[in-house]
């Protein structure tokens, strides 16, 4: 008898032992999930297209809104043909001054307050206050320092204008992302993992400001894995990187998700 309820407890514990297993297999989700919601690139027709940048990172703990386009109407109505409502973003992260990438801000400051804005440093009094008048608030950047679980920013590099970048820390490598790189995008790229004292680039995403056609190059050197140029990259320079890096370059847009698992 006891014999008896000694192996079934063992079956029960096999069993269990297997069913926590399936769970936990299933629930592989992404590290890191990156959407494209401003951007003068399309890649869903059904989104609205306007000069500008935006993207969403979202990580297993939130939501961060780096930069808000130029327009938060546009801003607010692609966000809402994808589903993401804007009370769940709790930081937004403004790459620079120009009005492409923070002139969405008030209007979606208007809609979600409660939030933090990381700024660079340098930005006048003038925008401080609109974001206290909208009830948020900032958290002004010089050096570089920790935004969010596993994502930094470089601090402020200079352009002209001051700007900062964002480095995710993922398990493929690091993930560089840019408003407009008017600092340079190599310079970017170096400064990123000079700081994080690593040297696998998974990705790098963003405007890249029409740099040279040798930054193709430069990126190959620098051991860059993937490329998803938008924005001010120039077209010219997007064709180049999609020639030379093939399957690893990821046609980046408005409506555009990456998943990095
Ligand atoms: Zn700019
Ligand atoms: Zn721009």
């Amino acid at each position: 008898m006891n014999f008896k309820i000694l192996i079934l407890s063992g079956i029960l514990i096999l069993t269990g032992t297997r069913i926590s297993f399936a769970v936990q297999a299933k629930k592989e989700n992404p590290e890191i999930t990156l959407i494209s919601v401003y951007d003068n690139y399309q890649v869903d027709p059904e989104l609205k297209t306007a000069w500008g940048f935006a993207t969403i990172i979202k990580t297993p703990q939130e939501l961060i809104l780096f930069d808000t386009g130029g327009n938060s109407e546009i801003l607010l109505s692609n966000m809402e043909k994808l589903d993401i409502d804007p009370s769940s973003i709790k930081k937004v992260v403004i790459s620079h001054i120009h009005g492409d990438h923070l002139g969405g801000l008030e209007g979606f400051l208007e809609r979600n307050s409660n939030v933090t804005v990381f700024i660079p440093n340098s930005f006048p009094q003038s925008i401080k206050n609109m974001i206290i008048q909208n009830g948020a608030e900032f958290v002004e950047i010089s050096a570089p320092r920790k935004i969010s679980d596993s994502i930094y920013t470089t601090g402020e590099l200079y352009g002209p204008p001051k700007e900062q970048s964002l480095i995710i820390d993922s398990k493929k490598g690091l993930v560089v992302i840019t408003g407009c790189a008017h600092p340079g995008i190599v310079t970017i790229v170096k400064r990123a993992k000079e700081l994080m004292k690593k040297d696998k680039v998974y990705l790098v995403l963003g405007g890249f400001h029409h740099p040279p056609l040798s930054c193709v190059k430069e990126f190959k050197e620098l051991g860059v894995e993937k490329v998803a140029p938008s924005h001010c990259t120039g077209d010219l320079v997007r064709e180049a990187f999609g020639k030379e890096y093939k399957e690893n370059f990821i046609e980046y847009g408005v409506g555009k998700m990456i998943e990095i698992k």
